[in-house]
């Protein structure tokens, strides 16, 4: 992976808020569960909400390997950090690849600089995985659109001033996902935004339910302009937060490695650290072996994705893989802290409670394992 200086100088910026700032205070916002509007307001000023908008409309305009390597620093500080940027910087990328020079103009230069924050509403009460059966749909009417229907475990919903949604534009449409559009929906009449949904990890930053009736857009909400080409957006929108999402998983995973491999050479039994003890030696090799081959993928992935090349399969494979490392990096850092790996005194307690989100958001590795294969054939088609 190259990168350029300039984004060799953010990501040690990243690392330098993350140490400094984030890692001595994380436990306090954590476990009030409170919103880090002061984190964010600071991660506005650094320019983490423009990585990915272009330079001219203000964006700092990192490479795919960049912005992972900037959210796996943001997640070995706190995992939550990295989601506040996730699905923004996932409509960050939709506007500037498939946006109309209106939405470009308008969103993208508030964006960057983080005075809007977006989010991305894809999943339904009735499933998340099986988006083609979505029922939140978008009917003509007049010179625009009245949305209604509901959306679930939105992340960042109630401080967002813009909402990526996928929604059905045409019901009669076959194949279906050729009548879904993405509306940029702004807050307004007709449009709730439900408390938080309490949960797990992931604390401080809100997922919520949205409710839509009757909110009312207008014909320039559809991003591109023409209607009918969400489906085909958003998946591509998806191989970056796919990235994005192996990204935290790597910061969650590296935080537990390197709280494992300090704790392990600080903690004596049998008169000796209790790394010398070969399980315990073994442990460390195996975590710190799967690290580092969930980063290349996750790397490769980011790459491909740069290339311009269709990148489902190798973001799929990242996120599936990085995913689940970071999980059992978490419970094997767990393991090495013995009892006080339970305690909330010790960090690793909150990284096992923040590992299971990237298994499951952005698709869940069941549906990634379904992505692959079906990529994995249609590239070796006999
Ligand atoms: C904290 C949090 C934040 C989130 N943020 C967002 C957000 O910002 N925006 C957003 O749109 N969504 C968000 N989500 C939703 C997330 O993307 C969905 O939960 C996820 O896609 C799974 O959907 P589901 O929960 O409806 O599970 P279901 O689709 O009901 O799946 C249930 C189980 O069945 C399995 N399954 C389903 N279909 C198949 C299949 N074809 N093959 C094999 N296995 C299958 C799944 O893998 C899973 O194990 C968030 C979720 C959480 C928990």
């Amino acid at each position: 992976m190259t990168l350029t200086d300039h984004e060799r100088q953010m990501v040690a910026l990243v690392a330098e808020f993350v140490d400094e700032r984030v890692r001595p205070r994380v436990r306090e916002f954590e476990a009030d569960d409170v919103y880090p509007a002061e984190f964010i307001e600071e991660m506005k000023k650094l320019g983490f909400f423009g990585l990915l908008a272009p330079a001219e409309y203000g964006g700092v305009d990192v490479s795919t390997a960049c912005f992972a390597r900037v959210t796996e620093e943001l997640a070995r500080g706190w995992m939550s950090l990295a989601g506040a940027i996730g699905g923004h910087s996932v409509i960050t990328y939709l506007i500037k690849t498939f946006g109309t020079a209106e939405q470009r103009e308008k969103y993208l230069p508030r964006m960057a600089e983080g005075a809007i924050r977006a989010t991305m509403a894809l999943t339904e009460p009735g499933g998340g995985s099986d988006l083609q059966a979505m029922r939140t749909q978008a009917v003509p009417d007049g010179d625009g659109y009245s949305v209604t229907g509901s959306k679930t475990w939105i992340s960042n919903a109630a401080h967002s001033g813009l909402i990526g949604l996928l929604c059905i534009t045409d019901r009669d449409a076959s194949p279906r996902h050729r009548g879904m559009s993405m509306l940029l929906v702004e807050p307004g009449d007709g449009l709730t935004i439900s408390k938080k949904l309490p949960k797990l990890g992931y604390r401080g930053v809100e997922a919520c339910e949205i409710v839509f009736d009757d909110r009312r857009v207008g014909v320039d909400a559809v991003l591109g302009g023409t209607p009918g080409q969400g489906w085909a957006q958003m998946m591509r929108g998806l191989e970056v937060g796919r990235v994005q999402v192996a990204a935290r998983a790597l910061g969650v995973g590296q935080a537990a490695l390197n709280d494992a491999v300090r704790y392990a050479q600080e903690r004596e039994t049998f008169g000796k650290p209790i790394w010398r003890h070969q399980s315990v030696g073994n442990l460390l090799a195996d975590m710190a072996t799967k690290m580092s081959a969930a980063r290349l993928l996750t790397l490769d992935a980011a790459e491909r994705l740069d290339s311009g090349e269709r990148a489902d399969m190798e973001a799929g494979m990242a996120k599936l893989f990085a995913s689940e490392t970071a999980m059992q990096v978490a419970l094997d850092a767990i393991r090495i802290h013995g009892g006080y790996g339970y305690s909330k005194e010790y960090d690793v307690e909150r990284y096992f409670r923040d590992a299971p989100l990237m298994i499951v958001g952005e698709g869940t590795n069941e549906i990634q394992r379904n992505v692959i294969a079906s990529q994995l054939i249609a590239r070796n088609r006999i």
